[in-house]
């Protein structure tokens, strides 16, 4: 999403959209599928012109595209119907569509809106908890923790930075603790084996 924002895709739809094509799928493939989508129509007025069936066509790489392809289009009909062809930023509003939950609501807001809300997914959850930062079992309880301990300026910079740094440092199974730049600050917390 931050990269797509960069290309230009700054809207609010464009990153929600982005955001649900993303879940449950590698970045590799997020990235290209939600640009051949948006080469197409790249607004709610655009999209909601689509079908379902030409939407799901456009997303096929993307997992659960069905479903997604149904929940994009029924996002685009009520930008447009509801407000105007263009989505508000709005939690609440965003958080009313099928398929939106509080990491891209938030995450879509922070990046689009540039309103201060943290995004925490499982990589965000991970990382803090290692680092000692937090202490939380759920991504849900971590995010209220993170709304209690991090300074505002970081609330949407940590997604940005903590994503890439839980798929390629700090990753799930053994990190790689011994080439980690913040090796010296983190306390490890429940690490049983590292690279
Ligand atoms: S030292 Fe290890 S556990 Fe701590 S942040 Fe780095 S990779 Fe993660």
């Amino acid at each position: 999403m931050f990269e797509l924002y960069e290309r230009g895709y700054t809207s609010l739809f464009e990153q929600l959209v982005a955001c649900l094509l993303s879940i449950r799928t590698f970045d590799e493939i997020s990235l290209p599928t939600a640009m051949a989508l948006f080469a197409q129509a790249r607004t709610p007025e655009a999209i909601s012109r689509l079908t379902v069936a030409q939407i799901d066509n456009l997303i096929r790489a993307s997992t659960f595209h069905e479903r997604k392809a149904e929940q994009i289009h029924q996002i685009a009909q009520r930008a447009v119907t509801e407000y105007g062809g263009q989505l508000p930023c709005d939690r609440d509003v965003l958080l009313s569509f099928a398929g939106v939950g509080p990491k891209c609501a938030n995450l879509a807001l922070g990046v689009a809106c540039g309103e201060p809300f943290i995004s925490v997914d499982i990589h965000v959850h991970r990382v803090t908890n290692r680092w000692g930062y937090v202490v939380a079992p759920t991504p849900e309880r971590t995010l209220a923790a993170l709304e209690t301990e991090l300074p505002k300026e970081y609330w949407i910079e940590i997604n940005r930075l903590l994503v890439p740094f839980g798929k390629h440092i700090c990753t799930g199974h053994q990190p790689r603790c011994s080439t980690c730049p913040v090796l010296e600050m983190c306390r490890q917390v429940g690490v049983t084996a590292h690279r």
